[in-house]
């Protein structure tokens, strides 16, 4: 019997097949679980008898009426495989209590972000941008300068490149570089090359990142993590200006 004092129930309104093994999920949950941008809901299923659940960035502002998600199959994963395998209309399970602090120090009052991801990793940066974007247009919220770096083997595996290109165009406070690692698989890529740890020193060194001033936050792979870590070390940044959502162990 599923427990639920804990779990909620929630429905798959639309699913978005980005490339192989990588999607986009909205669910509508039958009673709303609030969180902030950079939070993570957990979802489950119940297979036979047994809730298998993992935690997954929100990608939707908090404003928006269903959750939405982008997540990745990983071969032989226990949840991933199922969770691949359900259409709209399907059931699942959601924690009934949001939780993380990645992004709970963002925005730095006028100070420069770099957001660092890889593939699925910009999933909390989108709710953050989506959140911030309706506050600044509401004269609410003040503009912070925020570049978003986002690293992906194929530019296909980029499933919110459009809607961030879109914002880069339309707020100057905003830019956008998404980077390309497997070149050779993808011949009409004419981006930035290489992973994003690669290419992360010259970018954060334009946005004016330094020892005291702004913020770097990384999300997604571990390795990428590591590296970008020392990398930023080496720049001369405290370890308390690079914050850090790690999507699975080392
Ligand atoms: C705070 C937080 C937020 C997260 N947000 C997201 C998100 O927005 N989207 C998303 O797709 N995932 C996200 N994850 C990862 C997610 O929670 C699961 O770990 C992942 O979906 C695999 O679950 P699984 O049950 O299918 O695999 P499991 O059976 O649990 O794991 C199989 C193995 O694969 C490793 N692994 C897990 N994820 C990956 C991966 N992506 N690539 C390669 N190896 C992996 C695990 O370490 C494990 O060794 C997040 C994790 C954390 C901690």
């Amino acid at each position: 019997m599923v427990d639920t004092s804990k779990y909620g129930c929630a429905r798959i309104v639309s699913r978005r097949d980005v490339a192989a093994d990588l999607w986009v999920v909205r669910i509508r949950c039958d009673e709303a679980v609030p969180f902030r941008p950079g939070q993570y809901l957990t979802l489950g299923l119940d297979v036979e008898g047994r809730v298998i659940e993992r935690p997954y960035s929100v990608c939707s502002a908090p404003a928006e009426e269903e959750a939405e998600f982008f997540i990745e199959r990983v071969p032989g994963g226990e949840l991933t495989e199922p969770l691949y395998r359900l259409q709209a209309g399907a059931e699942l399970l959601v924690r009934k209590r949001s939780k993380g602090l990645f992004l709970k120090d963002a925005p730095i009052p006028a100070e420069p972000h770099v957001f660092v991801s890889t593939v699925t990793g910009i999933a909390p940066f989108v709710s953050f941008l989506r959140a911030l974007r309706a506050g600044i247009d509401g004269g609410d919220t003040p503009a912070v300068p925020i570049l978003a770096l986002q690293g992906a083997a194929r530019s296909e595996e980029l499933a919110y490149a459009d809607e961030l290109t879109a914002l880069a165009d339309a707020a100057p406070w905003f830019r956008y570089v998404p980077t390309v690692s497997r070149p050779w698989e993808d011949p009409d890529w004419r981006g930035e090359l290489g992973r994003v740890e690669d290419v992360l020193r010259t970018y954060a060194d334009e946005a004016g990142v330094r020892a005291g001033h702004g913020g770097v936050f990384l999300c997604g792979h571990p390795g990428m993590i590591s590296n970008a870590r020392a990398i930023m070390r080496r720049a001369g940044l405290a370890d308390a200006q690079v914050r850090e959502e790690q999507y699975w162990p080392d």
